[in-house]
């Protein structure tokens, strides 16, 4: 389903955010106080605007409150940031994320009541280095500090055994919602399922239960 997004601040991260989304075939709304940046993301958005976004006038022209979700990858401009941050709450959007410089950001955003704050090079960082120490964790995605799904390289250990013989949501606490098999992906597959060798598998669960899974399951 197509999604309208609004992205202020188009440096490298709200840059790529922009584009991605865009190219994902949701409509893209790209602001930043640049002119330069704003020609430059005309072909990678739905429009693009220049426009401050600590000015309550020009966020409520740009019609941003009919927006749900609004991203505010102001980068070193912590105070600006934080203003956005704070008006795009007022105008009761129901999803804002930001991007965080540091920790003191962090908590005023959070106070001011961001719906998610983003951290991408301490992110980034955690992410390689997990897929550093595990051959078997292809991606992950990070539902809350305590659960994420997981894509699993299907081993040779749990190769040739059905979902049901390897017993997985009762031993670690966690569930396949999917398989990928070269380009074919099986949705929420039956106990009877047969795992290959090189399946991904496509797993929820608690952090600890997924952690015990990869060390001792596959
Ligand atoms: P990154 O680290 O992701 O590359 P940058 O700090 O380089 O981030 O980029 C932030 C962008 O936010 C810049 O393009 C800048 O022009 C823009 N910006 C700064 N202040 C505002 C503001 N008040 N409203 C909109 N955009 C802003």
């Amino acid at each position: 389903m197509k999604k309208q997004f609004a992205v202020i601040g188009l440096g490298r991260f709200g840059g790529s955010v922009c584009k991605e989304l865009y190219n994902m075939g949701h409509e893209v709304l790209a602001v930043d106080t640049d002119e330069d940046k704003v020609n430059e993301y005309a072909n990678y958005s739905t429009h693009s605007v220049v426009a401050n976004s600590t000015d309550e006038n020009s966020l409520q022209s740009l019609g941003i409150r009919n927006f749900d979700h609004v991203i505010v990858a102001i980068g070193d401009n912590i105070q600006a940031s934080i203003l956005c941050t704070l008006l795009l709450k007022e105008m009761n959007i129901k999803q804002v994320w930001v991007k965080a410089q540091n920790e003191y950001h962090h908590k005023v955003v959070e106070k001011i009541g961001a719906d998610r704050i983003i951290h991408p090079e301490h992110d980034m960082g955690v992410r390689i280095a997990q897929y550093l120490v595990s051959e078997k964790i292809i991606d992950y995605i990070e539902l809350s500090p305590e659960y994420s799904i997981m894509e699993l390289m299907g081993t040779k250990k749990v190769s040739h055994h059905s979902i049901a013989e390897l017993d997985i949501r009762a031993k670690f606490g966690c569930t396949i919602l999917g398989m990928k098999r070269g380009e074919e992906v099986i949705m929420s597959p039956t106990p009877d399922e047969i795992i290959k060798e090189n399946d991904i598998l496509i797993v929820i669960g608690h952090n600890k239960d997924l952690k015990r899974f990869e060390d001792e399951g596959l």
